[in-house]
């Protein structure tokens, strides 16, 4: 199982390092010719959104990533690749991937605040501990979006077909059961 790991900015290093555990080969995409390769899942790890954003259109990686998650490449979209995925930002303009149909409140929880720890259960996956750092949540969901999880009645995690979108960040815990999910819907 090969799964590509978003690499332009942010937390993937924690991301890789959890997948390899669990015996899946990963690679970095950093520049297009990264894309040549066939994979069987993308992670977009968190960081800052906009930074992000502003980097796959400079360096051309935004329409055969989105074409690909549009195709139903299996997609986890941590924090920052939730906002990255989602397709209505409450308080912010922008759009990025837009194949996730949920509106999602950047920095919900406050800028410098924003960083805190929960154990909740999360559907299909069971109680894991949950790592928030200067998150997003989802305010709503669109037709056939599953919520997979809550904390303190927001919605912190969804799945749709293949993408699975959460506001916290599993990679830097060390429960792997949310990367195990992930790695079940990669064929
Ligand atoms: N606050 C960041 C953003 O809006 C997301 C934070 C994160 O990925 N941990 O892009």
């Amino acid at each position: 199982m090969k799964i590509a790991v978003l690499a332009v900015q942010g937390a993937f290093i924690e991301h890789e390092k959890m997948l390899s555990s669990l015996g899946a080969e990963c690679f970095e995409i950093r520049q297009k010719k990264d894309l040549e390769q066939d994979f069987d899942g993308l992670v977009l790890p968190g960081g800052e959104s906009t930074v992000q954003g502003k980097l796959l259109r400079e360096l051309d990686l935004f329409e055969p990533l989105q074409q690909k998650i549009k195709q139903g490449l299996p997609v986890l979209g941590t924090c920052a690749g939730l906002i990255l995925l989602a397709n209505q930002l409450s308080n912010d303009e922008h759009v990025y991937f837009g194949t996730l149909p949920v509106t999602v409140r950047r920095n919900a929880y406050g800028r410098q605040l924003g960083s805190f720890y929960a154990e909740q259960e999360m559907k299909g996956v069971g109680k894991i501990p949950m790592t928030f750092i200067r998150a997003p949540y989802i305010e709503s969901v669109g037709e056939d979006v599953e919520v997979l999880a809550e904390v303190e009645g927001n919605i912190v995690g969804v799945r749709y077909g293949n993408q699975i979108g959460i506001s916290f960040h599993p990679e830097v815990t060390d429960n792997t059961a949310v990367h195990e999910y992930f790695l079940s819907l990669c064929k």
